[in-house]
């Protein structure tokens, strides 16, 4: 779902725990607003300011919209693991009162969850890319090919009708190579990074 690098623009310093929190606020803010948009970071920054877990109607009076709205966004951070609650049955009413609480501690481990499926993205592209050759006609308008789809084509374009030539995608291979070997260190780094914060 995710096609964006999350990279932490923490330093590798430990120490600084507290500026790391701020950093740490930021990447989760910017990639709640990515993944979910800007009503569900509004949310969520809401969530930050309330130390406390806090009821989705109080949350949906304090931002001035409809608790529907208000729920949606809850759940979608639920979705994103950042958000968890914990609902209690008011006795008079029968209804169910549910207390939100945002975890932002999580961030970390969700950016690395994160970059470790775009990693697996592209090292599942460089096998299709190392695996097949590929054939085009030039034409911007037009995809590239498998050798298998060309053959079924006669070697002929089946969008514009020109020839079908070789396509060099060793280019693209070098990319997608030192993408996942730069993705590979980040990952390293963030993971030592998450080991030493747990032991400390
Ligand atoms: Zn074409």
């Amino acid at each position: 779902m995710i096609q964006k690098e999350y990279i932490p623009t923490a330093s590798t310093e430990v120490s600084a725990n507290l500026e790391m929190d701020e950093q740490e606020r930021q990447t989760l803010l910017d990639m709640v607003e990515d993944v979910a948009g800007m009503e569900v970071r509004k949310v969520a920054i809401l969530l930050l300011d309330h130390e406390d877990e806090v009821t989705d109607e109080i949350l949906a009076e304090e931002l001035n919209v409809k608790l529907d709205e208000v729920r949606k966004a809850l759940y979608k951070l639920s979705d994103l693991e950042i958000a968890s609650f914990r609902r209690i049955k008011d006795k008079i009413s029968g209804w169910y009162i549910y207390f939100w609480k945002i975890h932002p501690e999580r961030i970390n481990e969700i950016v690395l969850k994160k970059q470790r499926q775009v990693h697996w993205k592209i090292l599942e592209r460089l096998q299709f890319e190392k695996e097949n050759m590929f054939f085009s006609c030039g034409n911007k308008d037009c995809n590239r090919i498998t050798f298998n789809e060309a053959m079924e084509f006669d070697f002929i374009c089946p969008n514009c009708g020109n020839r079908l030539e070789d396509f060099d995608n060793s280019r693209l291979i070098m990319v997608l190579e030192k993408k996942a070997s730069e993705l590979e260190r980040i990952i390293d780094e963030n993971q030592t990074r998450l080991k030493i914060r747990k032991q400390s």
